[in-house]
């Protein structure tokens, strides 16, 4: 019962009244119809941020909201001790075995080719076919890399939420330009210290950098703020003409929402404000002028999400500790959005803004 006494403690603790903003229509497409998917959330992820939150389901575009939610001033308060600043160490290649040191040369094949990164060692011909062959592979590859177009030097990118900069620097390895933005001073000093030019703040930050950058990055990002059409509008004023935009949030029609309700990864109250649908987000992309928006199809991401939304559900139910091995029923719905591509656990999509 321990996890349990200690969970309920930190909800149990009230978020401050006068930090509390009430919206009353939906912060997605405006409407005000509405009913309640979930009250008495609690931060079941992170156990950090106190309060309880009501979330609400947009009767109009079926997005979800946190209403009443944090103020901007207050909302720092869910992130004390979220934030993690580790960079993700260099694989040692000498302690790998022969074959993973192929399959290596292989992908970074591949990468050269598609992304025009220079990694060595490296099988330039051989990683084209690389890509054909093992689809799955491939597309770890490409999320990496975020699906962007390939890099060419002077190329320039914008991370928003560039964390310790990470993404910065695979971007930097396929020549793009890349800058970032953070709202975590800890993270914008780290990124700093390997060369990056970051500034701290949201994408707002970026200001007077109007038409500027080949492509802009948003990966989980635009279910923590408070105005995400503002974020959407500001992305598409700092792109060039022709730029793209790729972004990824949790999908508030996602099947492991519907597995897993209130200890579902994606949920993440209070930090999480808006959960979007495909439709809903492709409809707001549209209304900015984001042309040729794609949806990017990730079934793949749906076991590792189902896992760890297990481990929620097991956690806050204060029971003795259980297997999260997924039953055959949790592993059958992991193949699911191969029917529907729409109950994805992720809504990930490329946008362009239209011309040159
Ligand atoms: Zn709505």
């Amino acid at each position: 019962m321990s996890q349990g006494v200690n969970v309920s403690n930190i909800a149990d603790k009230a978020w401050p009244n006068e930090g509390l903003e009430q919206l009353g229509h939906c912060p997605v497409c405006q409407a005000e119809q509405r009913e309640m998917l979930f009250d008495n959330l609690f931060d079941n992820t992170f156990d950090c941020a106190p309060g309880r939150w009501t979330l609400w389901r947009c009767r109009a575009c079926r997005s979800a909201y946190l209403d009443p939610r944090p103020t901007p001033e207050t909302i720092k308060q869910a992130y004390e001790s979220y934030y993690t600043h580790a960079s993700a160490g260099q694989a040692d290649q000498a302690q790998t075995s022969l074959i993973r040191r192929i399959r290596q040369r292989l992908l970074n094949g591949y990468s050269n080719v598609r992304y025009g990164t220079r990694l060595t060692p490296a099988y330039p011909l051989l990683g084209r076919l690389y890509g054909a062959l093992f689809p799955r592979r491939r597309k770890a590859c490409d999320s990496n890399f975020r699906f962007l177009p390939k890099g060419e030097p002077g190329r320039t990118l914008l991370d928003v939420g560039s964390g310790s900069g990470d993404f910065l620097a695979l971007a930097a390895t396929a020549g793009w330009q890349a800058m970032g933005v953070d709202f975590d001073p800890v993270a914008v000093e780290q990124a700093r210290s390997h060369g990056f030019e970051v500034r701290e703040g949201g994408i707002d930050a970026a200001e007077g950098m109007h038409a500027h950058f080949d492509a802009i990055t948003m990966s989980h990002v635009i279910e923590h703020v408070h105005d995400p059409a503002h974020v959407l509008q500001t992305a598409f004023d700092l792109l060039k003409p022709g730029g793209t935009l790729f972004l990824e949030t949790p999908n508030a029609e996602s099947l492991g929402l519907e597995l897993y309700g209130p200890s579902w990864r994606g949920l993440e109250a209070p930090r999480h404000l808006t959960l979007f649908t495909g439709p809903s987000m492709q409809a707001l992309l549209e209304r900015i002028g984001f042309a040729a928006v794609q949806p990017i199809y990730r079934r793949e991401v749906s076991k590792s999400i189902f896992r760890i939304s297990k481990e929620i559900a097991i956690k806050s139910g204060g029971n003795p500790p259980a297997s999260t091995r997924l039953n055959w029923r949790e592993r059958l719905f992991c193949y699911l959005p191969l029917l529907n591509p729409r109950r994805n656990e992720f809504i990930t999509v490329m946008a362009r803004k239209p011309g040159a």
